[in-house]
């Protein structure tokens, strides 16, 4: 296999970070000791970086990672011009490292997730994984508030149909192909969490137990956090326009039962007059409106999905198609043009 390191994978491993300065000396001496291990190996070629990407910090995060650019030679730093999200600076690391990476590992700045599991990524990407998720088995440090809703956010994802990897945040391993593949994906919000899955390849999964953060506090407030759900939710699926409909036809149920209710009353008498048209008409307009806006609301689901342009497949290996016959057709029907002039 060729690789951009000659016959050793080249590793980056890419660090969204927002004011992180109090954690990012730590992160570098631990990530480091992982990479000269690894390096020591020869599981990796010794090329291998971190990318830390400064998502807009107005703290001290940039000045650190320029000193400790100076100083290890792991060390790289990419700076935002404003903080655009932990996904989207995720992005922007990927984006500049499929470069020059075989593979790159995705990490948190605050070493809430154990370094150590890079060395079983590895082993599994020199196995023939394209993808390794990792996994937290354990989420006792974290609050009962953040692992119920967390838990819920999974179980809303799968009920939405979208296919996500339970309790895997962030921390994966994917390799150049999927990186390239990820590219393909035009859409401006990128939710890897469901992309990666969606792209496809060999893929496994790897546990471990996450540690509170290093230093510092967490950037993700709950204000962060539903509208990291919201996005998930509203970039993958068109499920919720869907109950719109769904609700329409439980309204028009409804009527029947009210109408036959409605129309006892006044059989009996008890009702105004113009009480049991009002009644009837409102339950069936309501159900006809919301009906009504649910085949809109598809239309406009298939106009959204269409803007996309995801691609509609994935080629893994193609035994069909010969490069040198290609350019051999492609050469003779020039020759053909050239004849015809
Ligand atoms: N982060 C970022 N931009 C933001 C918010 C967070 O790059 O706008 C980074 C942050 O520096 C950290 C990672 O995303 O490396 C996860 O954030 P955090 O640890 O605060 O989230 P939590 O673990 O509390 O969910
Ligand atoms: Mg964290």
């Amino acid at each position: 296999m060729y690789f951009f390191g000659g016959n050793i994978p080249i590793l980056t491993i890419v660090v969204p970070c927002y004011n992180e300065e109090s954690v990012l000396n730590e992160t570098t001496i631990r990530l480091t000791r992982v990479i000269e291990e690894l390096i020591m190996d020869h599981s990796i070629s010794k090329d291998s970086q971190i990318l830390y990407v400064d998502d807009g910090s107005i703290d001290h995060t940039w000045n650190t990672i320029e000193d400790l650019g100076h100083s290890s030679p792991f060390v790289k730093g990419l700076k935002l011009a404003r903080n655009v999200g932990h996904q989207n600076a995720l992005i922007a690391g990927l984006n500049i490292a499929r470069n020059q990476a075989d593979c790159v590992v995705s990490i948190d700045a605050d070493l809430q997730d154990d370094v150590e599991v890079i060395k079983e990524f590895i082993q599994h990407y020199q196995n023939g994984y394209d993808v390794v998720y990792g996994v937290r088995q354990e989420r006792k440090t974290d609050t009962f508030f953040k692992r119920t809703t967390a838990l819920a956010f999974y179980k809303l994802m799968k009920v939405m149909g979208v296919n996500i990897v339970n309790n895997h945040a962030d921390y994966r391993l994917i390799s150049h192909r999927v990186l390239n593949c990820l590219g393909e994906f035009r859409e401006t919000n990128l939710f890897l969490r469901g992309i990666i899955p969606l792209i496809g390849f060999k893929s496994t999964e790897v546990y471990y137990d996450r540690n509170e953060r290093f230093a510092g506090e967490s950037k993700y407030p709950l204000r962060k956090m539903l509208a990291l759900g919201w996005e998930g939710i509203t970039s993958f699926s068109v499920v919720p326009i869907r109950f719109v409909t769904y609700a329409g036809f439980v309204f028009m149920f409804l009527c029947l039962i009210a109408s036959i209710y409605i129309l006892g009353v006044k059989t009996l008498g008890h009702t105004a007059s113009g009480w049991t048209s009002l009644m009837l008409s409102i339950w069936f307009i309501g159900g006809i409106q919301l009906i009504g806006l649910g085949i809109v609301g598809e239309y406009i689901g298939k106009i959204y999905k269409e803007s996309k342009g995801r691609p509609k497949y994935i080629v893994e290996l193609d035994n069909y198609s010969n490069p040198n016959r290609i350019n051999q057709a492609i050469d003779s029907k020039k020759n053909k043009i050239l004849v015809k002039i």
